[in-house]
């Protein structure tokens, strides 16, 4: 869920950037159709005043119609800071206004040297100035030239555009908190930018991004910018028919602050959700893991006897079965020894029953270690005992008799009287072939028989079927 939240929410953030790009994209375009219209449409004007200066008949005309005949349509040029004849010298020959400027040269202007140097410039873009004739205002002009009839130069014609069209252009652009718009000349020359800032115009931007703006006509890219290291998502496109490139830059942190704030709480409910989610199952798991542990706790304590730690008569009728039938496939014998404590009413009477619980687990330590790891050893009953044994033939079966036996008459330590055995066991077995057939509770039956004549023989002792039948060989 936290993964496909994560994915969703990548997605969301490369769709605003992609979003922000197109609409810079978008405005990039006006932008740039807007400047390169209103440039078009004066350098028709300075084409008809070109014209009217080099028909020698102009000059001759009255001053009132012979401006008319020059200015006509410089008139309409937008932001217009004024339109001028400048002779050879760089003075000002007509003006469009009929003001009587100042008699300044303006021979040492990129826009007049230009001109002079070739015949070929054609239409001249200047870089920004401060005007001389118009009280320093910012301006660029747009410069033709005028050629005498032999081809000489004869001056030029100017339009000059106050910068405060290119300001009021960017002005309609809304760039968001941190992000800028502007408009430069292809060498990196600031005509106008928004947010303004006064010291930055006519100044030329030297970065790595605007030499990748140099490059190519049109793109988009992420940049932080030199100046104030905000990161901004740049769109440019040269203007067509001018040196003019038109930049949008939105902030990237403007861009993304509406998916950030999404983000936050998409992110947040996620993890909340998740981690709720995760605490109920662990606890659920906990719950779970405990009432296992119970249930299993419960199964052991069912099938073992509390006081010795052995397995219960339960456990004996499942591995009885269990066994009898692996002995009838494999045609081996099983055989089964019941344990009875001797005179153990006595016993207690005499030491008291706490005592008599003691010794209890010490009989059921003392058969444990007699048998083998694969017989099975319980507590049948008060101080009764049974072994099962598999894989033993009746031998086999008389010999662990009695080394339990043996083993039990050993401890002597529960005795009051020092070196006596403090209690004994008679023991009976039985064997049988379960190959040849018959029943596992026939065997118990055998068993059981046995121990009550050990009891009757005297006590202390083992005995088999088998010393009465004699089919097996008995070793003492
Ligand atoms: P026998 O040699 O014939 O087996 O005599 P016995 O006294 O051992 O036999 P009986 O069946 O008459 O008595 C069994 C006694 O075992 C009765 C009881 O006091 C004792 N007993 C049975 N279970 C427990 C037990 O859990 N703890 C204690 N201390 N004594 C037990
Ligand atoms: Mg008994
Ligand atoms: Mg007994």
């Amino acid at each position: 869920m936290a993964a496909l939240t994560l994915a969703t929410l990548y997605t969301g953030r490369a769709d605003a950037l992609n979003h922000a790009g197109e609409m810079a994209g978008n405005l990039v375009s006006l932008i740039s159709s807007d400047l390169s219209r209103n440039v078009e449409i004066d350098d028709l004007s300075l084409k008809a005043m070109v014209d009217g200066a080099q028909q020698p008949r102009t000059w001759k005309l009255p001053p009132n119609i012979r401006d008319a005949v020059l200015f006509d349509r410089a008139s309409t040029a937008v932001y217009l800071g004024g339109a001028f004849i400048l002779d050879a010298a760089g003075r000002v020959a007509v003006a469009q206004n009929k003001v009587a400027y100042p008699p300044v040269a303006l021979n040492d202007r990129d826009y007049f040297v230009a001109q002079q140097d070739s015949p070929n410039v054609g239409l001249y873009f200047s870089h920004p100035y401060r005007s001389r004739l118009r009280d320093g205002k910012w301006s660029v002009s747009l410069t033709r030239r005028i050629n005498n009839p032999d081809g000489s130069f004869n001056g030029i014609a100017v339009l000059a555009i106050r910068l405060e069209y290119f300001q009021s252009l960017l002005s309609r652009v809304s760039t968001g908190r941190a992000g800028s718009v502007f408009v430069a000349l292809g060498d990196g020359t600031l005509l106008a930018r928004k947010p303004y800032v006064e010291k930055a115009i006519g100044m030329r931007v030297r970065s790595a991004s605007f030499a990748y703006m140099q490059s190519h006509p049109s793109g988009s890219f992420v940049a932080s910018a030199t100046v104030d290291g905000v990161e901004r998502m740049y769109s440019f496109s040269r203007v067509p028919g001018t040196p003019l490139v038109a930049v949008v830059a939105p902030a990237v942190d403007d861009i993304l602050s509406p998916w950030r704030e999404r983000s936050l709480l998409v992110g947040t409910l996620t993890l909340a959700f998740g981690t709720v989610f995760v605490a109920v199952s662990w606890m659920l798991a906990f719950a779970l893991r405990d009432k296992i542990k119970v249930q299993e706790q419960l199964v052991r304590w069912a099938a073992t006897d509390a006081l010795t730690g052995l397995s219960n008569r339960r456990a004996l009728d499942a591995s009885l079965n269990a066994e009898w039938a692996r002995a009838a496939r494999q045609g081996s014998a099983i055989s089964v020894a019941f344990i009875d404590i001797d005179h153990f009413k006595r016993f207690n009477d005499l030491y008291g029953h706490a005592m008599g619980d003691e010794v209890l687990s010490a009989v059921a330590g003392c058969l444990t270690e007699a048998a083998r790891a694969s017989d099975v050893v319980v507590r049948y009953g008060g101080e009764e005992f049974a072994v099962l044994l598999p894989d033993t033939d009746a031998a086999g079966a008389i010999a662990t008799g009695e080394r339990m036996r043996k083993s039990v008459e050993g401890m002597t330590h529960f005795a009051l009287l020092k070196g006596q055995p403090a209690v004994t066991v008679s023991v009976g077995c039985a064997t049988r072939l379960p190959a040849l057939g018959g029943a596992p509770r026939e065997l118990l039956l055998a068993a059981d028989e046995q121990l009550y004549s050990a009891k009757g023989a005297g006590r202390n002792r083992v005995m088999h079927e088998i010393s009465a039948t004699g089919s097996f060989a008995v070793r003492t």
